[in-house]
């Protein structure tokens, strides 16, 4: 039979890195579930992955704002299972403030947990990517790695820079059977989106239910939210061989806001 594949996908304890991880250990992959959270709390979320995958998940505390964490999650993968052919980088945190009143530290922490983390992880699971010549990067950016927003510099900074990293990857592993790819969404309804409307609602001067109205859903054509199971079903499709060929590029989920 053939080996099963193995994900590493990072921040899944929550939203969209939950609804990705679940659908791959649907798929019959094992799975590296990533989280700040105790084994207690993480438990949780992995059962609602449900029983009846054929490979439970398995759950790493890692927390991403610290480098050796990072690289330390990658080692701790690759040393329980031998291999990643699977790295969803999606761990990713947002702090709204206008840019002269960000503390420097929140910037610091969105780049390190989003953006040094998906190079520090992209880094350790290459190699043996390159041996076995297969290998998936996904990176969930965001429509905000390719548009701005005002309030949101750290956020915007790191997912524009996220999509460059990930066309270099793949242009350097492009013969190698490897594929790296940003999955970029639109405003998803997950915990990251629910706590930032209190947040919204005070930068702006309105009220929260105005900025679910006319902040979040009037940049998105469709005017609904975006669900994580369709942001789980394209990194999916991704990981698959039928997608050999798509690799350096942005693929939007996000209501036709980035057609304006
Ligand atoms: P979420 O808050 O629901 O989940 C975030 C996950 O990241 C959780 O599992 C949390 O444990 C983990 N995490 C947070 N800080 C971490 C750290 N320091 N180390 C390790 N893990 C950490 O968020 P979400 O909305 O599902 O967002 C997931 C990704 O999708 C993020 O990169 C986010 O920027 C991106 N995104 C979200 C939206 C949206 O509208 N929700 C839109 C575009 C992009």
């Amino acid at each position: 039979p053939k080996e099963p594949k193995v994900a590493l996908v990072t921040g899944s304890t929550s939203g969209i890195g939950l609804a990705i991880a679940r659908r791959y250990a649907e798929a019959g992959y094992r799975v590296a579930v990533n989280g700040i959270e105790t084994p207690e709390k993480a438990a949780k979320a992995l059962a609602t992955i449900g029983g009846d995958t054929p490979h439970a998940p398995s759950y790493f505390a890692a927390n991403l704002a610290d480098s050796a964490e990072s690289t330390g999650l990658a080692s701790s993968v690759l040393e329980r299972f031998g291999r990643i052919d699977v790295l969803v980088n999606n761990a990713g945190i947002q702090k709204v403030a206008p840019v002269d009143e960000l503390d420097p530290l929140d910037f610091q922490r969105i780049v390190a947990v989003s953006l040094d983390s998906a190079f520090l992880t992209i880094r350790a699971a290459l190699p043996g990517m390159k041996e076995r010549g297969f290998g998936r990067i996904i990176n969930i950016a965001s429509a905000h790695g390719l548009r701005a927003s005002p309030f949101k510099s750290a956020y915007v900074a790191t997912k524009h820079a996220v999509v460059g990293l990930t066309k270099t990857v793949a242009l350097e592993v492009a013969e190698q059977g490897i594929t790296c790819n940003a999955i970029c969404p639109g405003y998803v309804w997950t915990p990251l989106v629910a706590a930032q409307v209190a947040d919204q609602a005070r930068v702006h001067g309105m009220s929260e239910e105005d900025v679910i109205k006319k902040v979040m859903l009037a940049p998105q054509p469709t005017r609904r939210f975006v669900q994580p199971e369709e942001i789980a079903e394209m990194a999916f499709y991704l990981a698959g061989e039928m997608a050999r060929s798509i690799t350096g590029t942005t693929i939007s989920i996000d209501g036709g806001w980035t057609a304006k």
